[in-house]
This record gives C-alpha cells, structure tokens and sequence, in this order.
C-alpha cells in the first residue's frame, strides 16, 4: 500500500477514535514515524516566513489542488515550553470555527516534529501592511476592527481568551480594493500559543503576566485578578495603531511603558487625527479605559454605532495647510459641543474644533479627559459632552509630540516604526517578576526568540515581544 494511503486510513482510524470523545473531534490529528510522508499528500513550496520555532511553508494538496500553510516545528529544538505552547495552540484552534479564526485543517506528529496545516494567508502579516501604507483610512480601520471584534466575541461567548493579540498575530487572507480606493482586508487571528479557557466561566480566573507589552492591558501589568478584556485593551492598541500607525503608548523603558499604560492617558496629537472623526476617538477611550469593568465589552463594541457604520465619516483630504487654517480660525470659536449629537450627526467629521481640543488635552482612559466630561454615549449610562475648547494647555512635565506619542520632557525622541532608533526596554524589575525570573527565562525563549525578527527596532520590537511570567500565589 502506498504511504499516502497508509496515512489516510491511519489517519481515519485515529479521527474516528477522538471523534466520540471530545469537542476536538474534528481536525483529524494524525501520528507517523516519518515527517517525508506528508510529502506524498502535499506538495511542499515556498517558504512564508520564520516563526519563534519553526519555519512556515506553503504547500498544495496533491490531490485537492488547495493551497494551505504549514508550520513545521522541531520539537528538540522548540524546547519543552514552546512545545507546550504549541499544543495550547492546536487544542484550542481545534475547538473554534469562525471566519476571522485561522483555521487548523490538520495535524501531523512525528517522534521529532509537529506539522500543522492551517489555512494559507497570502497577504501576511497585517503588521507588516501597516508599515508600508503608514496608516490605514477609518473605513479601512473600521472593516478591520469590525471582523477581529467578531472574532473576539466568538472566542470570548465560548470563555476563551486570546491574551496576545497584537498585529503581528493578525494575518490577511486577501484583500480587495473597493470603489472608493479603500482596502478591505479579510484578517484572520492566529497565534493561540497563550490563549486560555476559562473552566466553569469565572468573571476573573488569570494572574499570570503574559502577552506583549505594547498590547497589554493595566490589569495584566498590575497582575491584579482579569478577564477577557485583556483583549478588549489589546483590540484599542490596534485600532490605535491602524489609524495612526503609532502605538498609543511609547516609553523609554518598559516600566516606563507600563506606568504609562496604567494611566492611561490617550494623545490625539498626531495631525493624522484630524482626519478621524470623534464617533472613533470615542470608541477608543472605551477600548483602553483602564478599568476592565469600565471597559467595553465584545459584543457592546460590536453594536457600537461606529462599528456598525452608522456614523457619518467624510474622510477629509491630509493637508497640514488646510488643517492648520482650519485651527486658527476654530480658535475664535468658543463653543460647547453634544457629542451624542455629533456622533449621530452627518457633519462629525467637518466640526473640526473638538478634535483640536482632543489634541491638546490627553483623555484619561479612566473615562475622564482632563479638561473634559465623562462621554459615554453608547452605554447610554451618561450624557455626552466635549468640553468648551481651551488650548495652549502644554504646560506639564509631560509633552506630546506631533506624531501622537507621549514625550517626557528629559527623554530622547520617540523611535518611529518606520525608523527604529535606538531606545532600549530595561528588563522587567519587578519583584513579583524577579521571584520567578527562572520560570519567566523557560518560557520566554519564544520571546528572545522571536525578537530576531520583526521591523528591527528594538524597543518596539521589545516591547511587542510576547512575554508570560506567571505570578506567584
Ligand atoms: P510565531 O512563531 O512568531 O508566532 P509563526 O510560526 O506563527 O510565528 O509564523 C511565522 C510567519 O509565517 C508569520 O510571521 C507569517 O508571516 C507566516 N505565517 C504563519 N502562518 C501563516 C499562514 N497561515 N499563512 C501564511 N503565512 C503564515
């Protein structure tokens, strides 16, 4: 019998043996001696990319025709703590089914190998599209947000928790450009290496550390008991980022970065902003309010009228010029603004003068600005207003650069993603992390090893490198 054949029955057998037994039943889990056997059933092809512990192929079913991805990983090298991510990975992959989910079609073991073959994303990396288009419009941004917010609500309604979303664990399937010019991007999350389950659905059950810096919520850093909407936080830092391709919290240190993150405070400062409209600014500060229980939740964000596409967005063309007129004059107009009324109003995003104010007056993700009142239009728990326009308010030890990123004064300037300088992220030093500095050095080794890769900066890079310490009890 030739090998291929002998590996569909084998494969049938062992399918049919899990089928009954649990809710992992139907990605078929297939173990061989020899990993050269796959090769009778795919055709192997180009390489797609470098992973912490293995490589990344492109193959094509032999007989389907089908292209799929497979990530090949050598488990003496991987390490126990990778393999182990791995197979958190697979076990949870094999329990969902969602459009905007990479999808695990199968998997091979061999004695020294683990294969799995997922679905092929040919665009890559959404990170990486990032970084060559600089910033994504807000209908873009909206249509991305939109399907990872679906994908979170599934994952969060079945009790799993992603706990390391970030761009680089988005990847795009294809893209369409649309009548208007704009990129829709069919995103698919991968990398479940540290998601969870939670047994029983506990409101809170995580006090381990672990995600990526960049992306990690307050409640993470502060290991205080969370949830789920770790990764509400982490969908704010994309959008963020999406809209203007800087993260919304930069620092020189990674404890920097963390108190940063644990205040909370957004910067519009970026003349970008002023070509989004409030009804988004607005879903952010509800994104990365720093209280989880404040926070929105999945399915809150998925009615959530920017979301939804109900409010009125009119993409103003990027000219600093008109921008800058445009302020001068706002700045002879004194007035208080609804926001409800603007979020719901089809000139939003032609009242330009409250985007100013957001410029210069960070907002407290603890849902106060700090010139401003509590907006909270969707939770329709408190009524909405932007603050009489006041400016010239720079006049702390903190200053905001132009591009959206908060500056110390006495610090260096901020890195850009498109070109990394030289900043380095001191290591975590707190005590809770130094306890356990040697179970952190076993299960950061995908951490150092996936910082070898990436846009070459090393803070950001840093800082957006997975990390999981667990916290001692
Ligand atoms: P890591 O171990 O760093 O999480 P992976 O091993 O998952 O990374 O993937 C490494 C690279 O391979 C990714 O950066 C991506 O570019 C590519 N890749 C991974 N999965 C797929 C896929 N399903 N389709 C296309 N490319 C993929």
């Amino acid at each position: 019998m030739p090998k291929s054949e002998l590996i569909e029955s084998y494969r049938k057998m062992l399918t049919q043996s899990t089928r009954n037994s649990s809710a992992e039943s139907k990605v078929p889990h297939t173990r061989i001696d020899d990993g050269a056997a796959i090769q009778q059933i795919y055709y192997f092809g180009r390489k797609l990319g470098q992973g912490s512990f293995g490589v990344v192929i492109e193959v094509k079913h032999r007989e389907t025709g089908k292209k799929w991805a497979i990530k090949k990983v050598n488990r003496e090298k991987a390490g126990s703590s990778a393999v182990k991510l791995l197979e958190r990975e697979v076990s949870i992959l094999k329990r969902v089914n969602h459009e905007h989910i990479i999808h695990l079609e199968e998997v091979f073991e061999t004695p020294k190998r683990m294969f799995l073959v997922m679905e092929l994303c040919e665009d890559g990396e959404l990170k990486e599209i990032l970084h060559r288009k600089g910033q994504f419009t807000e209908n873009e941004t909206r249509h991305i947000i939109q399907s990872l917010a679906s994908a979170i609500a599934y994952l969060h309604k079945k009790d799993i928790v992603h706990r390391d979303l970030k761009l680089e664990n988005i990847l795009v399937k294809s893209s369409e450009i649309d009548e208007e010019n704009e990129m829709k991007l069919n995103i698919k999350v991968t990398d479940f290496g540290l998601a969870v389950q939670k047994a029983g659905g506990s409101e809170s059950m995580f006090q381990s550390t672990c995600g990526t810096p960049t992306y990690m919520a307050p409640e993470v850093i502060s290991a205080h008991d969370y949830s789920q909407q770790c990764d509400i936080w982490s969908i704010g830092v994309i959008m963020y980022m999406l809209l203007c391709g800087d993260p919304p919290f930069i620092a020189s240190s990674e404890e920097n970065l963390f108190e940063l993150i644990k205040k909370g405070e957004l910067h519009f400062n970026n003349p970008i902003w002023q070509t989004v409209s409030e009804a988004a600014k607005h879903v952010l500060q509800l994104l990365l309010r720093v209280d989880p229980a404040h926070r929105i939740t999945a399915n809150e964000l998925l009615d959530n009228l920017w979301i939804t596409g109900e409010t009125h967005i009119v993409q103003r063309p990027f000219n600093v010029l008109e921008l800058m007129k445009e302020w001068n004059n706002s700045l002879d107009i004194g007035e208080v603004c609804n926001v409800e009324e603007e979020l719901n109003s089809p000139s939003t995003a032609l009242n330009q003068d409250n985007m100013i104010e957001e410029q210069e007056s960070p907002v407290s993700s603890n849902g106060n600005s700090e010139v401003g009142a509590e907006i909270e239009t969707e939770s329709g728990s408190s009524k909405s207003c932007t603050p009489t326009k006041q400016v010239n308010k720079k006049k702390n030890n903190t200053s905001a650069l132009p591009n959206g990123t908060l500056k110390k004064k006495s610090l260096p300037p901020k890195p850009s993603i498109a070109s990394p300088a030289g900043r380095s992220v001191s290591p975590v030093s707190n005590s809770r992390r130094n306890q356990d500095s040697q179970e952190r050095k076993g299960e950061t080794e995908k951490s150092s090893a996936s910082s070898s890769q990436g846009l070459g900066n090393k803070n950001i890079q840093k800082s957006t490198t997975t990390l999981k310490t667990k916290k001692k009890s």
